[in-house]
């Protein structure tokens, strides 16, 4: 590769973000020890992944094809792309951000007031950060300043100075913004960051044997690089990459020409390489290796799973494989424990709906049913619930299709039709096992649906999902299903709908005009409208230029009453109980959208896009 390519790629890679000054020196250093090209060096390091290099060289290639250079080609990018200027503040900089901290710790200061200091996190692990949501900022000779959720963490504190040696100042930050930013500036010092824990036994060699064999460090032409850079660094990159992007599935696409990697991203599929098609055997290969598939069956579907650790964190990945027109496609589906143990609030509970919903799920008996479409987030929800009611003096079992997470000190079982262990028969069993708490996954034929009502009646909580739009809807679905209306006004405690939203980033959080077409859509006066601040993410280099950064649950919850029970046992329609409940006391999941547009948490489009199915909010 000549010089000018190698500087076009790197123009482009820190047009897109994922370079900066910092990183360019540690790799430009690398290239000069081992004797290998710059580009090179980034890729072996793992401080840019193969993934955004194929699109840095792309890129590159299409700036120069249309007679301009990439940094032309960059300089026309929203400023927001372009990162930061090295992290190395002017001393005086850094002394008054720690007088600043001291002096007045203001609860949720934005991170953008500080500067991070990359020093500084190179200071303290990882593993240390995590643990109580740190981020350090600034360093000097004796003093460290950190952002932190809590200044008063003597544990926090207490650790960090003991790993650094160095007094502690800090500046409070909302948790969730920390998260994101530690998730960030880790991102960028990671070197050597994932281990692939299973299968254990080694199964490298096999592996390249079909992969081209890796040969001496040769700075030619990038995609002879790609090809030679052993697969299973690749496979390694993409997943690393999937998961600090936070998505739930990778897709490795076999096309004619090329292999297309697209992640799923807060619910949406988005490209991140196109791999050479001469790495598509081998990179299937490794991933049916990994997840114990058998490599030499290609023509049948099949399912596996690994686990693995990226950043210190336990990833499962179940794996699917399909025969395709252009080859075998493997999709990856990214299960990370961690985010099972989020707290009902930070699913997105209001706190007045939030004490109504703890009420109901410390019943000591009941049925609490979760409805919304597929992908609304109920099972994230009643795990959340789940996680919150646990405790050793309770039997919790679930019977569920699939197991999504495994909750410790939780009984779970898995249905498996091959064996006929369905939910009616599966909740048979259960019921035998003397449990206090079930969760019924889902309840999908009168069979189930009796047999947990009249659990339900006779002294257990149960909790179960149902695909309806509404939680009222709910009841009529019941009702359908054969299930006595007066089982269900008797044991029915409550009925909680929800959709899943994407939230705003709040690094480019502004707020906007709602557009009129919009107002309409959510039926709004203007009267109504002139009370509610809208607001929209500019897009910047944390959301990737999208305007929003993870999810939020919109929800609606129905509490049982007397008024409802009768109108249950009339028989009345949907519509009838819809009324009777907003009547009495329900909140609309459109109120719901409506204060978390208000918050700046969701944009009006995002709430608009979930109601569509919603008639008569
Ligand atoms: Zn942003």
């Amino acid at each position: 590769m000549s010089d000018l390519n190698e500087l076009r790629i790197v123009d482009q890679l820190k047009a897109m973000g994922v370079l900066d000054e910092a990183l360019l020196d540690d790799a430009a250093k690398l290239a000069q020890q081992q004797g290998i090209g710059l580009i090179q060096a980034l890729l072996v390091s793992g401080m840019v992944s193969a993934a955004d290099i194929a699109a840095a060289v792309q890129a590159a290639g299409e700036a120069a094809a249309a007679g301009g250079t990439a940094s032309e080609a960059a300089a026309l990018e929203p400023a927001e792309v372009v990162p930061e200027a090295p992290a190395e503040p002017p001393p005086q900089a850094s002394a008054r951000a720690t007088q600043h901290a001291r002096a007045t710790r203001r609860p949720s200061a934005s991170l953008d007031a500080y500067e991070v200091d990359t020093e500084a996190v190179r200071a303290v692990p990882r593993a240390l950060a995590d643990e109580y949501c740190v981020l350090p900022l600034q360093i000097s000779e004796d003093r460290i300043l950190v952002a932190m959720p809590d200044a008063d963490n003597i544990f926090a504190l207490d650790a960090i100075r003991d790993h650094t040696n160095r007094r502690v100042e800090a500046v409070e930050v909302d948790e969730r913004e920390l998260r994101r930013a530690i998730d960030h500036h880790y991102g960028l010092l990671a070197r050597d960051h994932i281990r692939l824990t299973t299968p254990t036994k080694d199964l490298s060699g096999s592996v390249q044997e079909q992969a081209p064999a890796a040969g001496a460090a040769v700075d030619r032409d990038l995609l002879q690089i790609l090809d030679q850079g052993p697969v299973v660094q690749v496979v390694q990159q993409l997943i690393t990459d999937a998961v600090r992007m936070n998505a739930s599935d990778i897709h490795v696409e076999p096309r004619s020409d090329h292999v297309q990697v697209r992640v799923r991203v807060d619910g949406r599929l988005t490209t991140v390489a196109r791999l050479p098609k001469s790495l598509q055997q081998a990179t299937i290969s490794r991933i049916k290796i990994l997840a114990e598939e058998d490599i030499t069956e290609t023509r049948l579907p099949q399912d596996g799973r690994f686990a693995a650790v990226v950043d210190d964190k336990a990833i499962d990945l179940r794996v699917s494989t399909l025969p395709t027109y252009w080859g075998e496609k493997a999709v990856l589906r990214i299960l990370d424990k961690s985010k099972v143990f989020v707290s009902l609030r930070e699913l997105g509970f209001r706190p007045d709906m939030l004490d109504e919903y703890e009420k109901l799920i410390h019943l000591p008996q009941g049925m609490i049913l979760v409805t919304g479409p597929t992908g609304s987030g109920k099972s994230t929800t009643l795990y959340a619930t789940l996680h919150t009611i646990k405790d050793e003096t309770k039997n919790i079992t679930t019977v569920e299709d699939p197991i999504e997470y495994e909750i410790d000190g939780i009984n779970h079982t898995q249905v498996n039709p091959q064996i006929d262990l369905d939910f009616a028969r599966a909740l048979r069993h259960i019921l035998r096992q003397d449990p206090d708490i079930i969760l019924v996954g889902e309840i999908r034929d009168l069979e189930t649906a009796e047999m947990a009502f009249r659990a339900a009646l006779t002294g257990h909580l149960v909790f179960s999902t149902l695909h309806t739009n509404d939680a009222p809807s709910a009841t009529t679905r019941l009702r359908d299903m054969g299930v006595e209306p007066y089982i269900i006004a008797s044991s029915l405690v409550g009925i909680l709908a929800q959709r899943l939203v994407r939230r705003i980033c709040s690094h480019c959080r502004e707020q906007v005009q709602p557009a009129a077409a919009e107002l309409e859509r959510l039926q709004l006066t203007p009267e109504q409208a002139s009370r509610i601040r809208f607001h929209r993410g500019r897009g910047c280099q944390y959301c990737r230029n999208t305007g929003y950064s993870g999810r939020v649950a919109l929800y609606e919850l129905l509490v049982m009453n007397d008024e409802i029970r009768d109108a249950i046992v009339r028989g009345d329609s949907a519509h009838e109980l819809r009324a009777i409940a907003l009547r009495t006391g329900m909140k609309p999941l459109k109120h719901d959208g409506l204060v978390k547009v208000h918050q700046g948490i969701t944009s009006a489009a995002e709430v608009i896009s979930v109601m569509f199915a919603v008639e008569a909010l």
